[in-house]
This record gives structure tokens, sequence and C-alpha cells, in this order.
């Protein structure tokens, strides 16, 4: 580990004063300590944001919820209002890591994590995302478990959130606070594809704190859920993973929000089933055909071609169960 010095910020003006002078933010430290450690990070000093009021989980008068950046992913996925309003959230956090890391890590952690590339954390291998330039030791490597959607020639890397594919899903905004004031950013523009620049991740600017994850109000009656499919059930990271929300009236689907996760780049919306649902009615053949829309555009790896047709079953079954039709 490099040596580096820790502030603890007392308040939000003492963090963003830290910020704006290169400090590096750290909420519950579960995943910067372990790329710390591993040298594929090396922040020259630490300012610690867990004591700032960005904890709070609240419902906004349209009936959406504001999620506060430090508030942890256990007490998100147990809140109640999360629980009766969008159970998409509570459960693809509750499919996340361990109870224990639950407990210590925050939201705006979770959508900033890094990938889960083992090339990227190997410091002997080459990555672009880790050391431009050097190249992309996954392209011919091992890369099962790699991005299908939104490669580029330079990273193929998935984005390893959970909860991340629902907030695309439901179109949340990220709520950002920076030496130069409010701003908020839709979270479909937050996360960045690698492109030519893997190493530039999210659309943060030097010093921005994320101060919470704004969910949009919806249509109600609204049903919506996450499947995550994984090598073991428990402490493992999705290959494909499916975020859906419907709101279905007078027996036609009027609304519809799905995302994947572990075959993107980023977590990945998928316009096109969308489409396809809306003014439809719910059945299996329809679940099945919409889901053939999933993979479009897909470019699969030597290792990876089985998540084209993963993906696809992912996203049907979980049409299926949130439907109501299984
Ligand atoms: C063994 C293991 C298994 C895991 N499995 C899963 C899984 O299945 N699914 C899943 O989704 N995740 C998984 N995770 C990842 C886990 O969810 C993250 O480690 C956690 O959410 C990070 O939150 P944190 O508060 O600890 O972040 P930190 O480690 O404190 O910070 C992470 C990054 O976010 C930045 N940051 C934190 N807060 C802010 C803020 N408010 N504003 C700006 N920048 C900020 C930090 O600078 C840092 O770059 C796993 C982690 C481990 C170690
Ligand atoms: S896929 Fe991306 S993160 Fe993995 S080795 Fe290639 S450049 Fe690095």
């Amino acid at each position: 580990m490099h040596p580096f010095s820790f502030t603890k910020a007392a308040d939000t003006r003492d963090a963003l004063n830290a910020g704006r002078r290169g400090g590096r933010y750290i909420a519950g430290g579960t995943t910067l300590v372990d790329l710390m450690r591993e040298t594929v990070e090396r922040p020259e000093s630490l300012v610690g944001i867990s004591d700032l009021p960005l904890r709070e989980v609240t419902v906004t008068e349209r009936g959406g919820l504001r999620i506060g950046a430090l508030a942890s992913m256990a007490e998100t996925a147990a809140h109640p209002k999360v629980r009766t309003l969008f159970p998409v959230i509570s459960e693809a956090l509750e499919l996340s890591a361990s109870a224990q890391l639950r407990n210590m890590a925050t939201i705006g952690g979770n959508i900033m994590q890094r990938t889960r590339c083992t090339y990227f954390r190997d410091v002997t291998a080459a990555c672009n995302k880790r050391d431009p330039g050097s190249g992309c030791a996954a392209l011919k490597g091992r890369n099962r478990t790699h991005a299908i959607l939104g490669t580029s020639e330079d990273c193929v890397a998935t984005h390893p959130s959970d909860v991340a594919v629902a907030f695309a899903a439901l179109e949340a905004t990220v709520h950002l606070l920076g030496p130069d004031g409010e701003r908020r950013v839709p979270f479909a523009d937050f996360l960045l594809r690698p492109g030519k620049t893997p190493n530039r991740e999210q659309s943060l600017k030097q010093g921005e704190l994320i101060t919470a994850v704004e969910v949009p109000a919806l249509p109600r009656p609204l049903k919506s859920g996450y499947l995550k499919v994984r090598d073991r059930q428990s402490y493992e990271f999705a290959l494909t993973s499916a975020a859906v929300a419907l709101h279905v009236r007078g027996g036609v689907i009027q609304e519809a929000k799905v995302a994947a996760g572990g075959v993107g780049t980023v977590p990945w919306k998928l316009p096109a089933v969308e489409v396809y649902l809306v003014g439809e009615r719910p059945s299996d053949a329809l679940w099945a055909a919409a889901a053939d829309h999933a993979a479009k555009g897909a470019r699969p790896l030597e290792h990876n071609r089985f998540k084209v047709e993963l993906l696809k079953r992912t996203v049907a079954r979980q049409l299926r169960i949130v439907g109501g039709t299984r």
C-alpha cells in the first residue's frame, strides 16, 4: 500500500474544500481500501465523509424516492418505503455482496465501484483502464465474465453494481455537489462507456460529491423486481441480471422499465424491450418475444458467447415473474 494521509470531513463544506484540493472521498471503504491494498488505486489523501448528513431515505413530494449517498446498502434495502414503492431496489441490494459488507457500504460508493475484471486488479497485467495505453489483457484472455454490450477496442469490462441496474431501469438522477454548486445528472449519463478512455468511468468533475440518488415517481400500481444469475447463489457478481418495473392497467401494459446487468460496460437499459411491451397484454409469449430484443448489438468475446442467450432468458424470466404469468 502506498502512503496516504487521512482527514475526516466535519461538514459538507469541509469535504468539498478537501475534494477541490485533490482529496479522494471515502465512505464505507469496502472497495476503495481493497484497491489501495492491491496498489491499483494510489490516492495521496483520503477524505472521510461518513459523518456528513447524507444518510436519509425520503419519499419525494410526487411519490418518488430520494436516497442519501451515505445511506448504507442494508438500511436502504430494509427501508419500508423502498420495499413497498420500489422492491426492485431492495432486491438488487439484498442480492449484492454480503450482510457485513452491506452494513458498511453506501449507495454513493456502490455506484462508484470499479470493475471486477481480474486483469484490472492485477497490476502486472496490461489494462487500459488502470494504465491508459497499456492494452487490454481481457480481449484475448479469460473473458467469460466480461461485457457483450457497450464494449470498445480498448476495454470490455462490465460495471459490477446490482443496484445501478435498478437505477438505470427506473431512470434515476444522481445529485451532485461541487465547487461550482449543485447539478443533477441523469443516471444514463452518469456512468460512461469505455470508448477510447476506459479510465474515465463517471461524469463527476474534480471534487464533486454525490449527495443523493433520486428515483422518479412512476404511475401506480407498479410491480417491480430484480433477478440475478450467477455462478453461485451468494457472494458473487452477476453473469446476467434483469431489473424490471411494469405498470399494467385494464389488462394492458402502460409502462415498462427494463435494464440488464452483468452484460454491459455500464448498466444496460433495454429500450427496445420496453417499447415492445407497451400497449400489449401480459402473456408468456409476449415476455419471450420482447426479451428477444435484449441482446441487440451484442458483441460477444471468445469465452462469453453464452451470455447472449442467458441474457434473453434472464429478461424473459424476470418479465414473467413481475408480470405475474409464471
Ligand atoms: C467481496 C465483495 C463482494 C461484492 N459483491 C457485490 C455485489 O454482488 N453487487 C454489488 O453491487 N456490489 C458488490 N460489492 C461492492 C460493494 O457493493 C461496494 O464495495 C460498496 O457498495 C462500496 O461502497 P463504499 O461506501 O464502501 O465505497 P468506498 O469504498 O468508500 O468508495 C468507493 C468509491 O466511491 C467513491 N465515493 C464514495 N462515496 C462517494 C460520494 N458520496 N461522492 C463521490 N464519490 C464517492 C470513493 O471515492 C471511491 O472511489 C462487493 C464488494 C466486495 C468487497
Ligand atoms: S477489460 Fe478493461 S478493465 Fe479489463 S483488462 Fe481490459 S481494459 Fe482493463
